[in-house]
């Protein structure tokens, strides 16, 4: 599909690409560079590449799609070591969490002669580095793309196709309008998690040591998704800021009017709410988004998907192997 692909930044994405690239045969060559030469002979033990190097600008010679894999915030330094280096109709991509702000910082660089196709991958674990990846990760999973208009159409069908092959489903969109979707489905969840579980880490020592004891409920949950990287999640909140802002907004209102009917006994509209809620959770499972098996998908030996559960058996609600990944 591709001669050559280079992967600057070598986590959990970027080596979940060449994972499932070398599984499928996307490309004949996978160059991989990242920063620290410990993560680079991580990558090299685990074979996930044919040329290493610390040198960016190194990897993206000669190669037919170049992806961004590191966070956000690294992109302009990325970018200013591999921009004079970028081959001639070349497609450079990222697997960034946001989307506008990486159009503006990206396209002021990027030679006129490179077709510049931001993207984001809707699929991660809490998990970081080289050894987190694996090539399933984005089975089943949305990929968006995000190209402005005047991009080369035969350019974003060679991505599309690529992340079709690894998997995903792909969908163009609007990078103003991604960030507004992400900031409610991924960005203020995180945000709520990190906040619980800093509230948690605030407490005295006696109530902490309990919380912590009696943490198999819905409390463990949110500190799954509060382990994510805290450097990706910075990035995050400092380039999608206004979206994450409006979205807060309202959250704090339906916030405030939950705080009501629970300070006046209002149980219709509680019911009404987590009524409401429920159904939500179900048309994710429907979506094959999500498994219906009871506890995420956590092994235990007698666990059963309940008679009450959805239509459809868990294959065809598109259960993953893998399940309880958090996507950023
Ligand atoms: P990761 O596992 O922490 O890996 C990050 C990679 O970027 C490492 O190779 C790291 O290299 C490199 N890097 C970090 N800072 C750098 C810098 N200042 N300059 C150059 N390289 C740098 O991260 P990840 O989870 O794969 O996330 C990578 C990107 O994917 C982020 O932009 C994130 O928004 C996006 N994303 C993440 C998820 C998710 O769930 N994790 C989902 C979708 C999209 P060294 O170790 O050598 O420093």
């Amino acid at each position: 599909m591709f001669d050559k692909l280079a992967l600057i930044g070598i986590g959990l994405i970027g080596s979940s690409i060449a994972r499932a690239t070398r599984l499928k045969g996307l490309a004949k060559h996978v160059a991989i560079s990242t920063r620290k030469l410990e993560t680079l002979d991580e990558a090299r033990t685990l074979g996930l590449g044919d040329t290493y190097t610390l040198d960016a600008a190194e990897a993206v010679e000669a190669a037919d799609l170049v992806i961004l894999c590191t966070p956000v915030g690294a992109y302009g330094s990325v970018m200013e070591q591999i921009a004079p280096a970028l081959a001639p109709g070349a497609i450079l991509s990222d697997v960034g969490s946001v989307k506008r702000h990486v159009v503006d910082v990206l396209k002021p660089l990027v030679p006129a002669s490179v077709h510049l196709i931001p993207g984001h991958p809707l699929a991660g674990t809490e998990h970081s580095g080289p050894s987190a990846g694996f090539p399933e990760l984005f089975v089943n999973r949305w990929c968006v793309l995000t190209p402005g208009p005047d991009v080369d159409a035969v350019a974003i069908a060679r991505l599309t196709a690529f992340w079709g092959a690894m998997g995903s489903n792909v969908e163009c969109m609007d990078a103003t309008h991604h960030d507004m979707v992400l900031a409610i489905t991924s960005h203020i969840p995180h945000l709520i998690a990190y906040n619980i579980v800093g509230t948690v880490a605030d407490l005295e020592a006696d109530t902490q040591s309990e919380v912590i004891k009696f943490s198999a409920s819905g409390f463990r949950d949110f500190t799954r998704i509060a382990a994510s990287d805290p450097v990706m999640w910075r990035d995050i909140f400092l380039t999608n800021r206004d979206a994450v802002l409006e979205m807060l907004g309202r959250f704090n209102e339906d916030l405030s009017r939950l705080q009501r009917a629970v300070r006046v006994g209002d149980g219709p509209a509680l019911e009404g709410l987590f009524t409401r809620t429920r159904a939500v959770r179900r048309s994710i499972i429907t979506a094959g988004q999500e498994t219906a098996q009871a506890d995420f998908g956590r092994p235990h030996a007698s666990a059963k998907v309940p008679a009450s559960a959805l239509p459809g058996t868990a294959p065809e609600l598109g259960i993953r192997e893998h399940g309880g990944g958090e996507d950023a």
